[in-house]
């Protein structure tokens, strides 16, 4: 492996969900939908591979899915996006951020991105030569910090004649906290993106799993943003189809094409009956996300209580499929080593947030458990919770 991977080894989802198959155990780790998602979205996709939809796609992606994305930013949030230019179909959204950023960096330029952070971002970063700054969202509120922002857009407190940072990498609703950035914190967001003449990258994959009447703002809508951001999401989380593997970013025709110039070369275009299939669910995403969301909202409450009733201190989830709970009032000091024991111990996998901290010593007792799977697996996990 080469030494810019070597830091990154195998990552913590793959080896939890393989820590669970040999277990046995409820998996509450790695979030994926132990359901299959809207059963006309896979009759579509029955029907585009019957009826001769089986060659590459074009480039951008098929121009249904393409037009459908458009529609669905002007419908949902008044983004004008142009369906040839300003939209790429990508092989989830962890493609679109690796092209984004292996498309749009020079060696060496730094990104901007929440700590804890979703995995990939740190290895897309070093695979484009990058550098990766992180600014903390801190336990239990999970609160934006504007100033830690613009320190580490500045370079300040880092050794050296440091640059200013060129990108912004922004996650909301935010893996693996649960946050949902609030319109106030999003605008001090944008005002930085804009006094530093910062590129937004912003994973959107949570956009529909919001709870609670809260409002996902796609930072490409707030001012002086729409021509410097690159929206990305996926069809996986909106639709439940997470190993379909169908994603796409939006936005200014100048930041698409940096990520297709990555793209082409990195798969070229694929899963062509699939990217029908999601043409079809954009054009009307909210029946079958505005559901999905309520279900989730539902077992998120199941699963906070019977985490409190087990001693935990929850942290509020706002959205995705995540929920933080602190082990420490249960005498744990290391909720690394608490996770690898708690398959044998209780038949439950969860992920330790610290996986997700540049510094483990941020959230050394804090626990990750995803609340997207059938209600009596979450009622089970509650049953076993109640033991420990
Ligand atoms: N970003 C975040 C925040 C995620 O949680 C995930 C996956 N769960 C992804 C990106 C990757 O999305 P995809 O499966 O579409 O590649
Ligand atoms: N996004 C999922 C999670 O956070 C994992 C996806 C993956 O395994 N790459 O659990």
């Amino acid at each position: 492996v080469a030494r810019r991977l070597r830091p990154f080894g195998t990552t913590i989802f793959t080896e939890m969900s393989a820590l669970a198959q040999r277990t046995g155990a409820i998996n509450l780790g790695q979030g994926f939908p132990d359901e299959d998602g809207p059963a006309e979205l896979v009759e579509a996709a029955a029907e585009a591979l019957r009826s001769g939809h089986n060659q590459y796609a074009p480039l951008g992606g098929v121009p249904e899915l393409r037009v459908a994305i458009a529609g669905h930013q002007r419908r949902r949030y008044g983004l004008e996006v142009d369906p040839d230019d300003g939209v790429q179909v990508t092989f989830g959204a962890t493609e679109a951020i690796a092209a984004a950023l292996l498309g749009l960096l020079e060696p060496g330029e730094a990104v901007v991105a929440l700590d804890p952070t979703y995995d990939s971002y740190g290895a897309a970063v070093a695979l484009a030569g990058g550098e990766l700054r992180r600014v903390t969202l801190r336990a239990p509120a999970f609160a934006l910090d504007l100033g830690a922002l613009e320190a580490a857009v500045r370079g300040v407190g880092a050794a050296g004649a440091r640059q200013e940072a060129r990108v912004l990498l922004l996650n909301s609703p935010h893996n693996p906290t649960g946050r949902v950035l609030s319109r106030t914190e999003l605008e001090g967001v944008a005002r930085i993106c804009v006094e530093h003449d910062l590129i937004a990258i912003t994973d959107e994959v949570y956009e529909h799993l919001v709870f609670d009447g809260a409002e996902h703002i796609p930072l490409a809508t707030l001012p002086g943003m729409a021509d410097r951001t690159l929206t990305i999401s996926s069809a996986g989380k909106a639709f439940s189809f997470t190993g379909w593997k169908i994603g796409w970013c939006s936005g200014p025709p100048e930041l698409v094409a940096a990520a297709r110039a990555a793209k082409q070369f990195l798969t070229f275009a694929g899963g062509t009956p699939l990217q029908h299939a999601v043409a079809r669910g954009l054009d009307d995403a909210e029946r079958h996300t505005a559901p999905l969301a309520a279900r989730l909202q539902a077992n998120r409450d199941r699963l906070a209580a019977g985490l409190r009733a087990a001693g935990f201190a929850v942290a509020h989830s706002e959205g995705t499929y995540f929920i933080n709970a602190d082990a420490a009032p249960l005498g744990v000091a290391d909720a690394a080593a608490w996770c690898r024991e708690l398959p044998a111990r209780a038949g439950i996998v969860a992920i330790p947030a610290s996986a997700f901290h540049a510094d483990p010593a941020t959230a050394p007792t804090l626990v990750r458990f995803a609340f997207c799977k059938r209600p009596q697996v979450i009622d089970e996990a509650v049953a076993r919770l109640a033991r420990i």
